[in-house]
């Protein structure tokens, strides 16, 4: 694998950025610009050894001085969620279509050798999911387009637009598309959290507190799968390294509903809980998965660590996070 020079992180202060600069530098990548909108002591990760930026990647001016010198692009800013952010702040979501399209329009100005974008699962057609077993949704199946409100829209636009600058202006593109994606160093909570870093910390505030009662969002039968960080972290580097310039799943095909969720992090932390489904809480669509053919094909490989593995790395970190 290349491993000169110089790397852009757009969302280093995030949950997968935070991780992605880590194993850049695991990689021996020496030359990093990591960048968040956030003050720095909110981002879950920071590394001495790389520069990193406080910067509005909205603001084309910054993006244009950020870039300088840079030779490949990993854009994995967004203002972005779980369910209830999402489903509650939908401008807000699309807003971030202001981030790809200056930093894609900079990354063609300066010859940048490779860019990455971060799409997501809920490109999906939502009358595809309308059930709670759902066999995978494979990428053709994003068209016709009827994805999630807001954020699923800003992602299918994006992803769009990097097709179109490979094809009008070659530019290296690569877009994987993220199916729920969880484990340590990731939000837990304050509202924008995802479903495996919510349950997790329900019940590992249940243990604490020893108050055996939890919140479940909707009737807990709705399916997802949940894809572990160092899985989507392999995924990002074998379709960089690839000629892949389609959009392409990064995700577990481990369908799992809510309540089989609950009961694994139950047995995890050795309690059982008391559920209380809270029926008008935002729930996004009734069943997702991922189709992991293509990927299969491409690599030889698809997203392998069991829910149960991952998530028992991510609740003990959430556990030792709040006690
Ligand atoms: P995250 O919210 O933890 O990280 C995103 C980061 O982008 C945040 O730190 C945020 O401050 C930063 N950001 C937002 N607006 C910015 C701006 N204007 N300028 C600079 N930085 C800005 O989210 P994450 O889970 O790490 O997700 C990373 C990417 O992957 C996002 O594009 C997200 O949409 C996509 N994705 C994530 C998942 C998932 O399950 N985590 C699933 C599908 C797609």
């Amino acid at each position: 694998m290349q491993t000169s020079g110089k790397v852009l992180v757009a969302g280093a202060g995030g949950f997968i950025g935070g991780w992605l600069v880590q194993d850049l530098i695991n990689k021996g990548f020496k030359d990093i610009v990591a960048v968040d909108i956030k003050e720095s002591d909110d981002w879950y990760q920071v590394f001495d050894s790389v520069e990193n930026r406080r910067i509005d990647l909205r603001d084309y001016g910054n993006c244009l001085e950020v870039m300088k010198g840079v030779d490949i692009v990993y854009n994995l800013a967004a203002d972005m969620g779980g369910m209830g952010f999402i489903e509650n702040n939908k401008a807000l979501c699309m807003l971030s279509v202001l981030i790809n399209t200056n930093l894609i329009e900079v990354a063609r100005s300066n010859n940048v050798e490779r860019y990455f974008y971060a799409s997501s699962a809920c490109v999906y057609r939502q009358s595809m999911q309308l059930e709670t077993h759902n066999l995978g949704l494979k990428e053709s199946d994003a068209y016709p387009a009827d994805p999630e409100n807001g954020y699923g829209w800003e992602k299918l636009f994006s992803e769009r637009m990097c097709n179109h600058y490979f094809e009008d202006f070659g530019l290296q593109v690569r877009v994987g598309r993220f199916h729920n994606v969880y484990g340590p160093h990731g939000t837990f909570d304050g509202g924008r959290e995802k479903a495996p870093a919510a349950i997790c910390r329900k019940i590992a505030q249940a243990v604490i507190s020893g108050n055996h009662h939890i919140e479940i969002w909707g009737d807990g039968e709705q399916t997802r799968s949940f894809t572990y960080i160092d899985d989507t972290l392999k995924g990002i580097n074998l379709l960089m390294e690839s000629q892949y310039s389609l959009p392409l799943n990064i995700g577990s095909s481990e369908e799992v509903s809510i309540n089989q969720l609950v009961d694994i992090v139950e047995e995890i932390a050795g309690i059982k809980v008391e559920r209380r489904y809270a029926l008008d809480a935002p729930k996004g669509v009734r069943g997702r998965n991922s189709d992991n053919t293509l990927i299969k094909e491409l690599f030889n490989w698809a997203p392998n660590v069991t829910l149960k593995e991952g998530l028992t790395q991510t609740y003990n970190w959430i556990y030792r996070e709040l006690d």
